[in-house]
């Protein structure tokens, strides 16, 4: 009796904490209930919806004819859509900063229309790899950029110079593909003085080839080429890599990090991605002709310009169409201009050493979007392009690259080894020569 008394008091306090526990616990279930009803209601809308999309979509797809610039094709594509002039002019305006289109007979551009012939997505792919999409959305056209896994293969070529033979061709007969042979020779010929170069010197290439699809061919790369000989001597290029893949200081270096290129300005910005380069073209759509008096460079806002070279400051200003510049007069007279930059750093008069940062990436004046126009001036105030300028520091690695520099090397002599022990292949489909290759990644 007593326990039972015990038990039922114990249960009558323990009960109603129960009960209020297990309301909770309904309540929760419910409006996690509720609320997954609801994604699921929004969720069947938006199925509803892209099917609806599916269903009325329709894709025109058009192609690259021989001698026809960007204008040409959006002509075309613009007669075949409804409000073609507003649609392609706002995709044109979503990748403009992004994308350059370097046309090439046979490439395919795809654009989707609604069942109002309305533009709901454009595609171009440049190569199999990357593909650059612009997609309507709620708040407009936006781009993105899509980049597809590739396989890569390193081989090792080696040879030597015979009598009689030019490089070119002592590069081919050792398997060195036809589509890689002048860029090899161009890294040999940095540091090496061919008139120089006799009859039994020896190199040695490692290129690096990716696939798309372990057969399609979308690139190659000497990683490292080295070169012995009796008069001039022993020389070796390691291919950079910056953390960005697109960056200019992505070239050959020998292994003190001097620059095996021939053109010697501090580049503007840290990572360079040339988005619009120098010279005239024909706008896509509104077919005007514009000379475009500079590179564009893509970045976030934000991001440090820096001095070309050492001078003094001209021009430290803003107008509607250039947004904020700076001008930095050189020794020789000729003069750099920034444009559309967010902020600057200097004034007129101002002395800048070569590197020194004069400002920030901005999008002020006539720029739809973040990036640095670089402009060059001659001595005689005439434009050119800024890439063909030649002066001042040869540009070598320093710092944090640098010590990046001397990491890569000591990874490339590893895959130089690894490479060298993987069985013999066929080096092409265009030669018997048997060469080391293998699979990377
Ligand atoms: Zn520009």
């Amino acid at each position: 009796m007593k326990i039972f008394l015990r038990l039922a008091l114990s249960l009558l306090l323990v009960l109603p904490l129960i009960a209020c526990n297990e309301e909770e616990i309904i309540q929760n279930l419910k409006s996690e209930r509720a609320s997954l009803q609801a994604r699921v209601d929004s969720l069947n809308t938006q199925i509803a919806s892209a099917e609806a999309l599916v269903k009325n979509v329709r894709v025109i797809r058009d192609t690259v004819r021989a001698g026809e610039g960007p204008f040409h094709l959006f002509t075309r594509l613009k007669a075949q859509v409804s409000h073609g002039e507003e649609d392609l002019g706002r995709v044109y305006a979503a990748m403009q900063d992004s994308v350059e289109f370097k046309l090439r007979v046979g490439e395919i551009f795809y654009v989707s229309v609604d069942s109002t012939n309305r533009v709901q997505r454009f595609r171009y792919a440049p190569n199999p790899i990357t593909v650059h999409l612009v997609s309507k959305t709620d708040t407009g056209f936006v781009y993105k950029l899509v980049e597809k896994p590739v396989v890569k293969k390193q081989s090792v070529y080696e040879g030597a110079l015979e009598e009689g033979s030019t490089l070119n061709g002592i590069l081919f007969k050792v398997g060195i593909p036809g589509r890689m042979v002048g860029i090899v020779s161009g890294v040999l010929q940095c540091k090496v003085a061919f008139p120089l170069a006799r009859a039994g010197d020896r190199f040695r290439v490692l290129l690096e080839d990716s696939y798309y699809q372990d057969s399609i061919w979308v690139g190659g790369k000497v990683i490292y080429a080295e070169f012995d000989g009796r008069i001039v001597g022993h020389h070796e290029a390691f291919r950079y890599e910056d953390e960005d893949p697109k960056s200019s200081y992505n070239a050959h270096y020998t292994e003190a990090g001097d620059a095996l290129v021939f053109d010697g300005l501090r580049y503007p910005l840290e990572h360079l991605r040339i988005t619009s380069s120098f010279g005239s073209r024909i706008h896509p759509i509104t077919g005007q002709r514009k000379v475009h008096y500079g590179v564009d460079y893509g970045a976030p806002a934000g991001t440090v310009v820096h001095a070309v070279a050492e001078g003094n400051v001209t021009v430290s200003g803003y107008d509607d169409l250039s947004g904020n510049k700076i001008a930095i007069k050189h020794r020789d007279n000729s003069v750099s201009w920034y444009m559309h930059l967010q902020s600057r750093g200097v004034a007129v008069g101002a002395k800048v050493s070569p590197g020194q940062a004069i400002g920030r990436v901005g999008s002020t004046g006539r720029s739809t979007g973040p990036h640095l126009h670089f402009g060059f001036k001659d001595a005689n105030g005439a434009w050119i392009n800024p890439l063909s300028k030649t002066m001042i520091a040869t540009p070598k690695l320093e710092g944090a690259r640098l010590a990046r520099l001397k990491k890569q090397v000591v990874e490339i002599r590893k895959q130089i080894e690894l490479t060298q022990a993987a069985p013999a292949v066929r080096a092409n489909d265009t030669t018997d020569v048997m060469v080391h290759m293998r699979v990377v990644e």
